[in-house]
């Protein structure tokens, strides 16, 4: 794993506490060509692929931290979820790595600890899966999670912006997500905790916002539901499916497929899935790339949804599918989801996923695995 950490000086304070965003690096200029590389002395041993469980098998094993660090008390922690791929013939690609980068920097600055040049971080990230590669399994399906994770380390109980920060990537091999077919996943309509709040946290990568998720995931485990469905305010708005974005699918009064994911209001976490799934669709609409398996006239929408208008077009027969998107499993599809007591059932076609988020799918995985080549692709 890489590790790194530096002082952060009064400057960034000073920054911070005028909510102005802090600029990258001016605290101490660094660079890839700085880094230096230590092996451990003592390299774990290489897991069967048969034997992978998520996020159980690391690359790198432990770091000391004071038990008055500020992160441990306050939460002043936030992470990034990526994926390396290794294509048939040999090459490693990241997927749209600078979204990631973005993305942790922008949670940084929520949570006023120091902001990095992305860049940089990618250069470290593409090192580290260098030196690990043999990490990355073989199998087809198969790739190796990475987590930048970026926490305060202040051994001082004091709520302030945090004067030392730690950042460091541990990355573990997984195996594929659906092993033997698409298996839909059934949502728990979540009411009664809420995940994000207007002004609150939801936007961000933040550990803040996991732990408390738990609960609910629980809840709708007991009532037999694989996940919970994130139902936002008095109006139910669909928001996320556990740790996924969310897209439904359905069909107007005259039959034009409508493709929608509620919009980015703060409450949901820009997911690099989401964007791609986004950027497919309207290719496909536009014409810079077709895709077969998507309706010609399909229309793509980033808009509020609600349980109301999906179960008045469930009653009418025009909800046509409905998928969370993440990087773990790029898509899944939902068969049903439990909602005040009864069920909405939502088509999957005969093989669990319907045509088009399995186009989307494809051409996704595609492009990750490295048979549709694309732009979206970063060496190692
Ligand atoms: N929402 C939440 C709450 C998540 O944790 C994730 C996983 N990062 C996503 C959505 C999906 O984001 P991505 O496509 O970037 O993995």
């Amino acid at each position: 794993g890489a590790i790194w950490n530096r002082h952060i000086s009064q400057d960034i304070t000073r920054h911070s506490m005028t909510r102005k965003p802090v600029t990258p690096l001016d605290i101490e200029v660094w660079t890839p060509s700085r880094l230096t590389v230590t092996k451990t002395t003592s390299p774990k041993e290489l897991p069967s692929s048969k034997s992978l469980i998520f996020g159980q098998t690391f690359v790198v094993s432990t770091i000391n931290l004071s038990p008055s660090a500020t992160m441990l008390h306050y939460a002043q922690s936030l992470f990034e979820g990526m994926k390396a791929y290794r294509h048939a013939d040999g090459t490693v690609t990241l997927f749209r790595p600078e979204m990631n980068m973005k993305r942790m920097n922008t949670s940084a600055q929520r949570l006023v600890l120091p902001t990095f040049d992305g860049n940089a971080l990618i250069e470290c990230i593409k090192v580290l899966t260098t030196i690990d590669r043999k990490w990355i399994p073989k199998e087809p399906g198969h790739s190796l999670y990475i987590r930048p994770t970026l926490i305060a380390t202040n051994s001082a109980l004091v709520i302030a912006p945090p004067k030392e920060a730690l950042l460091f990537v541990i990355a573990c091999p997984v195996g594929p997500y659906y092993p033997q077919g698409f298996k839909p996943v059934s949502l728990h309509g979540t009411t009664e905790y809420i995940r994000a709040a207007p002004g609150g946290i939801g936007g961000y990568k933040l550990a803040a916002n996991y732990g408390p998720c738990v609960v609910a995931q629980k809840h709708a485990a007991n009532q037999g539901y694989a996940q919970n469905l994130w139902l936002q305010g008095p109006g139910h708005w669909l928001t996320e499916a556990g740790t996924m974005n969310l897209f439904v699918v359905i069909k107007d009064r005259g039959g034009v497929s409508e493709l929608i994911t509620p919009p980015l209001d703060g409450m949901i976490l820009p997911g690099v899935t989401r964007d791609s799934v986004l950027a497919l669709a309207r290719n496909h609409v536009s014409g810079v790339k077709r895709l077969q398996g998507l309706p010609d006239a399909i229309k793509v929408s980033e808009r509020p949804v609600n349980m109301g208008e999906i179960i008045q077009s469930s009653k009418e027969g025009r909800l046509v599918e409905l998928f969370g998107t993440g990087t773990a499993a790029v898509i899944t599809p939902v068969d049903r989801i439990g909602y005040n007591g009864g069920d909405v059932i939502i088509p999957t076609g005969e093989d669990g996923m319907g045509s088009i988020s399995r186009t989307l799918w494809t051409e996704l995985v595609g492009i990750q695995t490295g048979v549709i080549k694309s732009d979206w692709n970063y060496v190692v």
